[in-house]
């Protein structure tokens, strides 16, 4: 663990692609455009020691860690804007995905269209996690990066 990382808060946000705490200090921007804080204490911190600075706000705002089923969804489609009026907590990916599409609420869509609606999503976000992991595969090869 300890390589001699320093991390310190810095009030500007520092835009890499992928978590380095050794190199960033504190603050990180997921290549899916969310802002990550370097929390390692926190109940909802991801293994590598961040968590979604949305998710920590809303824990926060709410004195409780998030559940498992919880998403926090950007009001206004802006992913780094995490004031708290701008996030809504939904109970499910479900009502996530309705909070992105409210469409998807309308009772006359087919079964069939939400079906396609949530592979197409889940396909996206997997190919995203996997550029991610690419990405830092190579970085990591090269700088001799932790694996996260
Ligand atoms: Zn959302």
């Amino acid at each position: 663990m300890d390589k001699g990382w320093t991390r310190k808060p810095l009030d500007n946000i520092s835009v890499i692609s992928m978590p380095r705490p050794h190199i960033v200090d504190y603050r990180d921007i997921h290549p899916d455009g969310y802002v990550l804080i370097w929390k390692p204490e926190h109940p909802n911190a991801k293994k590598n020691g961040y968590i979604y600075e949305h998710r920590y706000k809303m824990a926060e705002h709410l004195q409780r860690p998030l559940k498992e089923n919880e998403h926090v969804h950007h009001i206004n489609g802006n992913k780094q804007d995490n004031r708290i009026e701008n996030l809504l907590l939904v109970d499910s990916q479900h009502e996530h995905n309705i909070a992105h599409d409210p469409d998807l609420a309308n009772p006359n869509h087919s079964r069939e269209y939400k079906r396609k609606w949530r592979l197409d999503n889940k396909e996206r976000l997997r190919e995203r996690e996997r550029q991610w992991k690419r990405q830092y595969r190579a970085l990591r090869n090269f700088f001799g990066l932790p694996r996260v």
